[in-house]
């Protein structure tokens, strides 16, 4: 079954994208005055927005910055292949589609290392496939352009079929995993198809520099997540907490969450499952009412952060999670899968149902309290409330 987890990346990817194009072409008396200067640093920026990219492990987007270097050089300057890519519009646009789609395919490996070079032979591969594909379809071209029901198929059949497979294709991936650079790759395929098909009435220098913009945007987005997201649960972590914690006023409530027995859950069903099992009660926390706030504070220990919220407010929330999360059965799928033809014949063989509970303590802000002091104090009720015998709140 796929989740469609990168609708909103996507989305909002494309429609960034489209925000950026629309307000260049709607302010374009107000940069052309500086179209010299533009076209001067597109080359610069595009070089940069590649080594930004390489320098924080994202390869793919490094490389299809390369992508769009080599389009904008052959335009801008007169190099050797200039003119042979001019003359091969169609090979150049079939490239650059695929290019981007077997890069949604792949993952972001370091750029300088031997992986550098299967993604230089891949590339060959694509440049080698795409000029068969279009010397293959003359025959086609021949046959279609002979039948009169057919004639006017042809270019839907050697040209824009391939590309709208591509496209869909891309889309697809962006959309069934949250993957900003995934959705980045989706919306190059469309700017890609904007330029090379001239639906676009900006000049190249200018839709390039938008690219590497956005490039630029999306590789620092992701290294925000990388620092502030935690990898497995996807909730922020104790960094992004003590970042919270600055901007909170003199009201507040914080819970300290901690899974009861855990080590033993562990020791019984293995590791797996027990990051299978923090991802669903991570997924549950993100329900708490009353406006908490839910990050990862460590291990399987959780901070909620109610701003400007009294602890009976908090309670009444917290109270409802705790329960939540002990009646929550949660179906687990078990290391030792087994190919698809059995699990359709045998479908409840993988799966496994368990159920945890949680320890909450609260703490609210006393006057003058610093921040670590009311987690210390959330700590205190925490162990109290195991003490008391675990899946309770304690104040
Ligand atoms: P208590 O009810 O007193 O909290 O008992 P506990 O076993 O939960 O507490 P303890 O602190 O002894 O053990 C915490 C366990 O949580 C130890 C560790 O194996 C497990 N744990 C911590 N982080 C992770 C993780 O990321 N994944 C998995 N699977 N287990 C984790
Ligand atoms: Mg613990
Ligand atoms: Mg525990």
């Amino acid at each position: 079954m796929y989740k469609f987890e990168g609708v909103k990346t996507t989305l909002g990817c494309t429609f960034g994208l489209a925000v950026c194009l629309l307000g260049a072409l709607h302010f374009q008396s107000n940069w052309q005055h500086y179209s010299t200067t533009i076209s001067q640093l597109t080359l610069p920026i595009l070089l940069f927005a590649a080594g930004f990219a390489a320098q924080f492990n994202r390869s793919r987007l490094a490389l299809v910055c390369l992508l769009w270097t080599t389009l904008f050089a052959s335009q801008a300057y007169t190099l050797p292949w200039s003119d042979w890519l001019d003359n091969n519009a169609s090979w150049q646009l079939l490239c650059g589609a695929i290019t981007l789609w077997l890069m949604s395919l792949m993952k972001d490996k370091a750029l300088l290392s031997r992986h550098l070079l299967s993604r230089l032979v891949m590339l060959c591969a694509v440049g080698v496939s795409a000029h068969f594909w279009l010397i293959s379809q003359a025959t086609v071209n021949t046959w279609l352009a002979n039948n009169p029901y057919a004639n006017q198929l042809t270019p839907y059949v050697t040209f824009h079929a391939p590309l709208w497979l591509i496209g869909m294709l891309l889309f697809w991936r962006s959309l069934t995993q949250k993957c900003l650079t995934r959705a980045t790759l989706f919306s190059s395929f469309m700017l890609w198809l904007g330029i090379q098909l001239n639906w676009l009435a900006l000049p190249l220098d200018m839709v390039v520099v938008i690219v590497a913009l956005v490039y630029l945007v999306t590789v620092s987005i992701d290294g925000y997540f990388l620092a502030y997201r935690d990898d497995l649960t996807g909730l922020p972590t104790r960094r992004a907490l003590n970042q919270l914690s600055l901007s909170l006023g003199r009201k507040y409530t914080v819970a300290m969450l901690d899974i009861d027995h855990f080590k033993k859950f562990n020791d019984t069903y293995g590791h797996d499952i027990g990051d299978q099992v923090l991802k669903l009660v991570a997924s549950k926390l993100t329900k708490v009412k009353s406006g908490g706030k839910v990050f990862r504070y460590g291990g399987e220990e959780f901070t909620v952060v109610f701003p400007s919220k009294t602890s009976d407010i908090a309670l009444n929330a917290l109270e409802q999670l705790r329960e939540d999360i002990a009646n929550y059965d949660m179906i687990i799928r078990q290391q030792n899968r087994q190919s698809k033809q059995s699990r359709r014949s045998n479908p409840p063989a993988d799966r496994k149902v368990v159920n945890v509970t949680v320890s909450i303590g609260i703490a609210s802000r006393q006057a003058k309290q610093k921040f670590e002091d009311v987690i210390k104090t959330a700590d205190i009720a925490l162990y109290r409330a195991k003490k008391k015998g675990r899946n309770n709140v304690s104040d």
